[in-house]
């Protein structure tokens, strides 16, 4: 038995899925015309009551568009130094729209209003970058599938809006956050200007993101996918999987946090262990006592076929997910109280 915890992107689609896959009606999604990427597209707009939605390849893709479509070369973007869009997408933003990044030093990948507000304070002449979107990230994924606090998130609006900045949300893990949070799309909706979900996270589908937004950013958006050469023909089979997810993979994902909260009270109760950070959703990052090493760990535990994620700076990272059984957690706990200082 593997023990898979590297991601919740490791999942395979569940025989239920297969089938919806298989049935799928398809046709050539670049002439619009296939029925279940339209219906995908649909449904995800109405569950977060925004104009439209569109359909990616994937998360890193539809956050590019995101920034592509809010920008002009040049451009200012605000996010937090620990962002998916800023560490993790190969330096698309100034690949791909021309834009700098000004990170701003928040606290396990999140920040506040007024964090934002000096961030954004400043001359504003011909010597600097206009300042024109702002990224946030929930859950956050190096901050070990953190929360925002929807105030927060309000207040900030209200600084986007004073600023004249656009606001998009990398949701790759976010309905995490509305299962955790009990919160609901529609919050999320209604706050910002447009929103990507991934539907291979913890959701279980094999392939595909969604961007949401107003019609006009998806028009452009649309425009951009095909520039980015994300146009799928029969991508159908594809969406299909993505329509099952949102139906059927959702509310399960409090399954994946309860483990992870099982997890963590283990790891806390170690000797070897120096940190375990809060865990409120199905990602938890842990520090190993300094005379150990990191990478020495996940070897030890590779041998044991436990799979497990190095972060950099001594940080390792377990996810849970869709295919990972109570017999895989049991095996998990018994192997890391096994192991011990040495
Ligand atoms: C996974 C992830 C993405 C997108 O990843 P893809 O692998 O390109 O689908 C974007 N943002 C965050 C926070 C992520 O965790």
């Amino acid at each position: 038995m593997i023990v898979d915890l590297i991601s919740d992107t490791v999942t395979r689609p569940s025989q239920g899925m297969m089938d919806a896959m298989m049935n799928a009606k398809v046709g050539d999604d670049v002439f619009k015309s296939d029925p279940t990427v339209n219906s995908l597209q649909e449904k995800a707009a109405r569950m977060f009551g925004m104009e439209d939605a569109l359909f990616f390849p994937s998360g890193t893709m539809a956050n590019q568009a995101a920034i592509k479509v809010h920008t002009q070369p040049g451009d200012k973007i605000f996010c937090d130094k620990w962002s998916h869009v800023y560490n993790y997408e190969g330096g698309g933003a100034a690949f791909n729209s021309g834009v700098t990044c000004k990170l701003i030093d928040g606290n396990r990948g999140m920040f506040t209003a007024n964090q934002l507000k000096s961030a954004v304070a400043g001359r504003a002449d011909i010597h600097v970058p206009y300042s024109r979107l702002v990224c946030i990230e929930n859950t956050t994924n190096k901050g070990g599938g953190a929360c925002w606090d929807f105030q927060e998130l309000l207040t900030i609006k209200k600084v986007c809006h004073a600023n004249n900045l656009s606001y998009h949300l990398d949701g790759a893990r976010l309905f995490n956050a509305l299962v955790a949070r009990n919160e609901t799309p529609m919050q999320y909706g209604e706050i910002f200007d447009t929103i990507s979900i991934c539907l291979s996270k913890g959701l279980g589908a094999p392939v595909g993101s969604i961007l949401l937004g107003s019609k006009q950013h998806i028009a452009k958006a649309l425009r951009v996918r095909k520039l980015f050469g994300g146009g799928m023909r029969q991508a159908g089979f594809l969406a299909s999987a993505g329509i099952y997810a949102l139906e059927n993979h959702i509310d399960r994902l409090k399954e994946d946090h309860q483990k992870a909260k099982q997890i963590e009270a283990v790891l806390q109760s170690l000797s070897y262990v120096k940190k375990v950070e809060p865990v409120e959703t199905n990602i938890v990052i842990f520090y190993v006592n300094d005379h150990l090493d990191a990478n020495d760990f996940i070897d030890a535990m590779a041998t044991k076929n436990i799979l497990l994620t190095p972060m950099g700076e001594g940080k390792i990272r377990i996810v849970t997910h869709l295919d990972i059984t109570r017999e895989m957690i049991d095996r998990l706990l018994e192997e890391l109280v096994l192991f011990s200082d040495v």
